[in-house]
């Protein structure tokens, strides 16, 4: 059961002429969105339910060409860049969290080796290795349906962004030898590939954040382990169980990212890590969308209950319009104008939308099953889903909501280098 009238097409959440957007660009977020609607939603609550991965939207979204969006045309992927990709990645948010967030992971680490890489600087030598691996990171996309996780976070700082990764990637001819463990692998159990961050450290030498590399560890690869349960309060369909790897050979080839220029593209295209948001900004849409259906009485699977009446529902509904417009117009002037190398003020920008957003959607839900009532959070609706899956915004590292904060506090009172007496 979903919020809205299985037979109508939805309004897009940001239309085309109002935000100006480009006629290629439109489409193809028209197209996430009818998709959502279609084909996500109608299966959330089961993933949910049952807490297991949603294998068939991926293979439908293979079939339907969504896990090459952002693989560069002449690639052969659909070729949308940061701001289009942002957008479509909402509207599946809309219908199914899990499924938008788990895509997310998958579509990173397209545009990462993708249209991102193309903004850093690299040697001719390097630029040439790393067209020919993404080609093949692509081809398994385009043709086998291959897909990617993104599994970084270790429990620790490193996720965080302030200490070397735990996990290392020691040299070895051919390749790397991996150890050690990542803990909220979305996608763990389904992914082909896990693009893995670690450490590349010959034997003696000291750990740096400098030395990160990015290998897509096959899913197969000896050595390779998932382990733990995972039964969550929200985003239970992303399956985000840990993973070990012990010995594991890693060939030259699995490289996602030339050396050393994933922590330039940390440094350069800070806005990488604002590709958490969409999903989140598709989950704030979606409480909305289903306190207007619900209080109008339109709700598909409850009875024709018309509650708009009452003035106290009416200020809620005027209340949370407000937050969601806010919290749009904030955040697609920061996907707007992610790029290479952004001023200071873009930077906080980015952090202030990021930080908006993961908290706009879980207040936004929670206000939503205040305002309609005690029959609208039962589990035949969506509307308790939202209010789950939004609970997990703000724990999202790099980019939590505390770390934005913090960062924003510290970086508007302080220029690069000053310290006080
Ligand atoms: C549904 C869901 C799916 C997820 N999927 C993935 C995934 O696919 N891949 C992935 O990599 N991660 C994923 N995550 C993990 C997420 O990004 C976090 O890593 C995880 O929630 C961290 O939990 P924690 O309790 O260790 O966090 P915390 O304890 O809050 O933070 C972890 C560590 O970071 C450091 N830290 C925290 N705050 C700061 C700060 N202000 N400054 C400096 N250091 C700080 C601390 O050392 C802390 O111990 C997912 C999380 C959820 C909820």
């Amino acid at each position: 059961m979903h919020a809205i009238d299985p037979d109508r097409d939805d309004a897009p959440m940001f239309s085309a002429d109002a935000f100006r957007l480009g006629a290629d660009d439109a489409a193809l977020v028209t197209w996430a969105r009818r998709f959502g609607k279609r084909v996500l939603a109608p299966r959330a609550a089961k993933y949910d339910r049952d807490a297991t991965f949603p294998i068939e939207n991926f293979r439908d979204m293979h079939r339907e060409g969504l896990l090459a969006i952002c693989i560069p045309t002449k690639d052969g992927g659909l070729g949308a860049d940061f701001r289009t990709y942002c957008m479509a990645a909402a509207e599946l948010g809309r219908y199914c969290g899990a499924t938008a967030l788990s895509w997310n992971m998958h579509v990173s680490s397209t545009l990462w080796s993708g249209a991102l890489a193309d903004d850093l600087p690299m040697s001719a030598d390097d630029r040439a290795a790393h067209e020919r691996r993404r080609r093949m990171h692509y081809g398994r996309i385009l043709e086998q349906g291959a897909i990617y996780a993104q599994p970084f976070s270790e429990g620790g700082a490193a996720a965080a962004g302030t200490v070397a990764f735990g996990t290392e990637a020691q040299p070895t001819a051919g390749g790397f030898v991996l150890n050690g463990k990542k803990i909220f692998a979305s996608l763990s159990g389904a992914a082909d590939y896990y693009g893995v961050l670690a450490t590349e450290r010959a034997e003696g030498a000291a750990a740096s954040r400098r030395n990160t590399i990015y290998l897509a560890v096959p899913a197969n690869a000896p050595g390779v382990s998932v382990v733990g349960d995972w039964d969550p309060l929200g985003m239970r369909g992303t399956v985000s169980r840990t993973l070990l790897f012990k010995d594991v050979f890693v060939p030259d080839d699995e490289m996602l990212m030339p050396r050393g220029v994933y922590f330039e593209a940390a440094t350069r295209w800070p806005h990488m890590f604002l590709t958490l948001s969409p999903t989140y900004m598709g989950l704030a849409q979606a409480a909305y969308d289903f306190t207007v259906a619900y209080l109008r009485g339109e709700m598909p699977g409850t009875p024709p209950v018309k509650r708009r009446m009452f003035p106290t529902k009416q200020i809620a509904v005027a209340e949370m319009h407000v937050m969601l417009e806010q919290t749009k117009a904030l955040w697609f002037q920061a996907i707007t104008e992610a790029r290479a190398n952004p001023t200071k003020e873009q930077i906080l920008r980015a952090y202030a939308a990021q930080y908006t957003v993961m908290e706009n959607a879980n207040a936004l839900a929670a206000k939503a099953i205040r305002t309609c009532g005690g029959q609208a959070m039962l589990k035949s609706l969506a509307l308790e889903r939202v209010y789950r899956d939004s609970r997990c915004g703000s724990l999202m590292l790099p980019w939590t909501a505390e770390i934005c904060l913090d960062r924003l506090g510290r970086e508007t009172l302080y220029e690069p280098g000053e310290k006080d007496e």
